[in-house]
């Protein structure tokens, strides 16, 4: 790609926020002191999963923001302008520092299928994923919202992020009362046993 972007870097947060101070070739999308967002994973963007729209499974090398490439603490940043996004100039930086982790979410859900009002949900995972996927979770108004979670000062965020009810990660006599109980179980662990090994998902889950 030769269109590139050089960022000022504005919030030492993830990912990628904020404002562009060059901008090395015309570019129409945005203009020098915009706010703008980056995306982390640096996808090709040419190969078929690229062309199928699903970029988290490119396959090119693994290229990230902060990991293969220098992150968003230097003090000048220099990404791909495919992966540049244009904030509204009106709103504040910050809000905008777990877009990325909240684009994801979102992605999921909405490929899985939101829940309808009504519905009993369970997150289990109680990481940004996961309390993300509480906050999202919650504008479908879910008779319940669970959180499971394994780590207590993070699971204490729960109701803040929308959790109706919180169950302990470890609290086998809680678990086991959650058993078949849900229409829908968001896994948020990056744990191969997730929720299945909470005995939280059923086949009808498993069917969508
Ligand atoms: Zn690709």
């Amino acid at each position: 790609m030769n269109r590139r972007y050089v960022l000022r870097r504005l919030l030492q947060v993830l990912p990628a926020v904020a404002s562009i101070l060059i901008v090395t070739f015309a570019v129409v999308q945005a203009a020098p002191g915009d706010p703008v967002v980056a995306e982390g994973l640096r996808a090709c963007g040419a190969c078929d999963r690229c062309a199928e729209g699903r970029t988290n499974l490119c396959a090119a090398g693994y290229a990230e923001t902060g990991f293969t490439h220098p992150g968003a603490l230097a003090e000048r940043l220099v990404v791909p302008a495919r992966l540049v996004h244009r904030l509204p100039a009106d709103r504040p930086l910050e809000s905008a520092a777990l877009l990325e982790p909240a684009a994801c979410v979102a992605s999921g859900l909405l490929e899985a299928g939101m829940p309808l009002p009504g519905m009993r949900v369970a997150v289990v995972g109680d990481g940004p994923l996961g309390l993300l996927a509480l906050l999202l979770l919650q504008t479908a108004s879910p008779a319940e919202l669970v959180l499971v979670g394994g780590r207590p000062a993070r699971s204490a965020l729960g109701p803040r992020c929308g959790a109706t009810r919180v169950v302990a990660a470890g609290d086998q006599e809680g678990l086991a009362s959650l058993a078949g109980r849900f229409d829908a179980v968001v896994e948020a662990t990056n744990d191969p046993a997730g929720a299945a090994g909470q005995g939280l998902s059923d086949d009808r889950l498993e069917d969508r």
